[in-house]
C-alpha cells in the first residue's frame, strides 16, 4: 500500500462544509483584511496558547522576523539558535541585519542545548530562538536559567501548536512565540499564515505597528523597521474552523508516533515515543544508514523526507557563525535523521503499512 508523506486535501475534505461556509461568508462580507474573522482568530489563538496577545502576520518566517525586531534584535546584534531546525531563525536574523550564532542540540531530543546556547551568548546577543522542533516541547525554563539575565527568548512554535511544559503552553514561555499556518503544520491554513504570541503589552504594541508599515496610528509611521505582513481575512476564517480540531489531531499524531516507536524496537531505527507535553508534528527517527533506509521504504511505497539535511552553519547564504561549543550533535543529526509519514488523517491501514515496512527495512 503506497503511503504519502502528507495529503492536505484530506483535512479539507473532512471539514469541507464548514470551510466552504466560512470562505463564502468572508467573500460575501466585502471585508478582506483585518476584519472580524481576523480579530476573532487573534482572540481564539491567544486563549488557546494561554497569553493575553496574539498578532496575526503573513507567515511563520515573518513571525520570526517581526518577533525578533519586537524584542529588540536588529543590525549589529547577534541571535543565538540551534543549527538543525531548517534555517528559519537564522534566515530571519539575517534579514533584520543580525548575526546568527549557532548553538548545539541535545542528542536525545534534538532540541537546543541550554548550556551550548548560554556559551554562545555575548554582550551583543539580542535574542535566543528556541524551536520546539518536530512538535517536541523544549524546556524553556531550563534555557532561561542557563542564559545570562535579560536575554529575550523567542519560541519558534511553527511545529508545535498545543505542546506544553509544566511552565505552560509553548508560545507562552518566552518573550514571544511564533507560529506558522503553512498547510502541513498542525494548524494549517489554505495558503500562508502566521502569528506571534506574547504576554507583554509592549511587545504586542510593537508587533501591531511592525506588521503594518510601522504605523503607530493610521498613516503615522512611528516605528522603524515596519512593513506589510498581514494575515488575510479568508485565512483567518479558515483557521477559526480548524483551531477547535487541533487537540484531537494532535492526539492522533501522538498515537501514530507511539505506533512507529513500537515498530522501530529491535531495528536500527531509533524513534522515540512522544514525551508528555509533545504534540507530534514530524515522525523523526535516527538511523545509521539513513539514505539506504529511505530507499528501502520507498521501494515499499512509503514516502519519507529529511528534516533537515543541511546544518544552518553550512548554508553559505545564511552566513551563520558557530558558537564556542561547536555543533557536533547538529552535524550528526543532519546526517542520520529521517521523517516518516505523520499527519492526523492517515488511516489505520496506512499506519500499519508504515510499521510493517519499518519492521522489515529498519
Ligand atoms: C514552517 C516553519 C517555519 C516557517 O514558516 P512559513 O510559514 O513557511 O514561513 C519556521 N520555523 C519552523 C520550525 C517551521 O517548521
Amino acid at each position: 500500500m503506497p503511503v504519502p508523506f502528507n495529503e492536505t486535501a484530506r483535512e479539507y475534505s473532512s471539514l469541507r462544509d464548514e470551510l466552504e461556509e466560512a470562505a463564502l461568508r468572508t467573500m460575501r462580507s466585502g471585508w478582506y483584511v483585518h476584519g472580524q474573522e481576523h480579530a476573532a482568530f487573534e482572540r481564539e489563538l491567544a486563549e488557546a496558547v494561554g497569553v493575553p496577545h496574539a498578532v496575526g502576520v503573513a507567515n511563520g518566517t515573518d513571525a520570526l522576523e517581526l518577533a525578533l525586531r519586537a524584542v529588540g534584535a536588529g543590525p549589529g546584534s547577534e541571535v543565538v539558535t540551534a543549527g538543525n531546525a531548517g534555517g528559519y531563525a537564522a534566515a530571519a536574523a539575517r534579514t533584520i541585519g543580525a548575526q546568527p550564532v549557532i548553538a548545539d542540540i541535545e542528542p536525545d531530543t534534538l532540541l537546543l542545548d541550554p548550556a551550548s546556547a548560554a556559551a554562545a551568548c555575548s554582550t551583543r546577543t539580542s535574542a535566543v530562538v528556541v524551536t520546539h522542533l518536530y512538535g517536541r516541547a523544549a524546556d524553556v525554563a531550563a534555557l532561561r536559567a542557563a542564559l545570562p539575565d535579560g536575554v529575550p527568548i523567542v519560541e519558534d512554535c511553527a511545529q508545535s501548536i498545543g505542546a506544553w511544559t509544566t511552565g505552560g503552553r509553548c508560545g507562552s514561555l518566552g518573550e514571544a512565540g511564533t507560529f506558522s499556518f503553512y498547510p502541513t503544520k498542525n494548524l494549517g491554513a489554505l495558503g500562508d499564515g502566521g502569528a506571534v504570541t506574547t504576554s507583554s503589552d509592549e511587545v504586542d504594541q510593537r508587533l501591531r505597528a511592525l506588521r503594518q508599515y510601522g504605523w503607530t496610528q493610521r498613516y503615522v509611521v512611528g516605528l522603524a523597521g515596519g512593513r506589510n505582513s498581514r494575515l488575510d481575512e479568508l485565512q483567518a476564517a479558515v483557521l477559526r474552523v480548524k483551531l477547535p480540531h487541533v487537540a484531537a489531531w494532535n492526539a492522533r499524531r501522538r498515537e501514530i508516533l507511539v505506533e512507529y516507536a513500537r515498530a522501530a524496537e529491535g531495528t536500527a531505527l531509533r524513534l522515540l515515543p512522544p514525551a508528555a507535553g509533545d504534540v507530534g508534528h514530524l515522525a523523526v527517527g535516527r538511523h545509521p544508514r539513513r539514505d539506504e533506509l529511505a530507499q528501502r521504504l520507498d521501494d515499499e511505497g512509503v514516502a519519507t523526507a529529511v528534516h533537515y539535511p543541511v546544518p544552518d552553519h553550512r548554508q553559505v547564504a545564511l552566513g551563520a557563525r558557530v558558537g564556542p561549543t561547536g555543533a557536533g550533535v547538529v552535524e550528526q543529526a543532519c546526517a542520520d535523521v529521517i521523517s516518516l509519514p505523520c499527519f492526523p488523517l492517515l488511516t489505520d491501514a496506512e499506519v500499519e503499512a508504515v510499521c510493517a515496512a519499518v519492521r522489515r527495512a529498519g
